[in-house]
């Protein structure tokens, strides 16, 4: 049933299904850009307003759209949208959890491995002709070996750390500031200040909260075990950068791999650049075409609310 007196903005591209479902619920806005003041100026008789990763839903821009019903978040984090301020204002937030779970953990021992065993410097040693000296100079651990510390045992946190313990036979220790009950793989919860010196790979899957932006700073980092290896696939912020290059330029930390930046895109001069032994991907984590269909999917849980229904996700279960 088409209502058109629905306004529905799109800051950010959704599928042609997802969008075909849109126009059929309501007179759709598409953004050419979602930075604030695109969004501020597509707010005031805006109905639905529906992103993914890069716009700032701020309370500015909230407070903008008087008759703002519903935010749909193709995607997991809820920390580029104020959601107190929608509570307040009585904007329901929905989104979709558990869309990327297996792709981000997939991802996460992707990076693991190519750390570990240097994959991407072997490929671009081979390339300029340097193949004996790369083969000469190999040599790493085993993961069966190796103990990995989860810090966020949630969704992504837990299968990664299944496919760690069940699949290369990893010793896995965790920090969670909530308990996550039964788990079904064996793996023992210590306090952060143990995690950081007992685990060999330090793998991150908190969201991005007052509590968890810059977690791993220069204290946390000198904690770590020598050679120790970081992977960041939950957010850029997580981590200061800064503090990071330098423990990789002294050789304290083995390597680190890194799916988000504090600043995406980063700039040329960002401080990770001229670190040894990082590598980067461009938060690719839930880039599969399975994540990204139910991500997609959101657009359903924000017609439900839009014609009076509550919502399958809503944002309430991270305040
Ligand atoms: P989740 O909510 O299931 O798990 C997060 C866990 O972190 C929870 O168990 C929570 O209690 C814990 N936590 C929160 N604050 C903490 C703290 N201060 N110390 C220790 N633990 C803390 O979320 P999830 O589905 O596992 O996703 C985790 C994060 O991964 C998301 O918030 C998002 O930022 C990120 N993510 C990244 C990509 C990507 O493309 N790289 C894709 C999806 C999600």
């Amino acid at each position: 049933m088409t209502t058109p007196q629905l306004h529905i903005v799109v800051a950010e591209r959704l599928s042609r299904e997802a969008m075909e479902k849109l126009r059929a619920a309501g007179r759709v806005t598409v953004l050419d850009s979602c930075d604030e003041d695109s969004l501020l100026k597509a707010m005031a008789d805006c109905d639905a307003l529906l992103v993914r990763t890069f716009s700032q839903v701020t309370r500015e821009v909230i407070e903008h759209a008087p008759n703002l019903k519903v935010i749909g978040r193709g995607g997991v984090g809820l920390d580029n949208i104020d959601t107190l301020a929608a509570s307040e204002h009585g904007v329901s937030v929905v989104y979709t959890p558990a869309a990327a779970t297996g792709a981000v953990a997939e991802l996460t021992i992707g990076l693991m491995l190519s750390l570990l065993r240097d994959i991407p410097a072997n490929d671009a040693a081979i390339r300029r002709g340097e193949y004996t000296q790369a083969r000469a100079n190999a040599m790493a651990n085993e993961l069966s070996e190796m103990t990995l510390g989860i810090i966020g045992m949630g969704r992504i946190g837990q299968a990664v750390g299944r496919r760690c313990q069940v699949g290369f036979g990893m010793s896995v220790i965790y920090h969670d500031i909530v308990d996550p009950l039964a788990l079904d793989f064996p793996a023992k919860f210590v306090d952060k200040e143990s995690l950081y010196d007992q685990a060999d790979i330090v793998s991150l899957h908190v969201p991005l909260t007052d509590l968890t932006r810059w977690l791993i700073d220069k204290e946390a980092l000198s904690q770590f075990k020598p050679g120790a290896l970081l992977i960041n696939t939950s957010r850029g912020r997580v981590v200061d950068s800064l503090a990071l290059a330098n423990r990789l330029r002294n050789g304290a930390l083995g390597g680190a791999a890194l799916d988000v930046l504090d600043e995406e895109p980063p700039a040329n001069d960002h401080p990770l650049f001229g670190a040894p032994r990082i590598i980067f991907t461009p938060h690719i984590g839930a880039k599969t075409p399975m994540s990204q269909a139910r991500m997609n999917a959101v657009v359903d849980d924000v017609i439900r609310v839009l014609r009076g229904s509550p919502p399958v996700t809503s944002a309430h279960i991270h305040q």
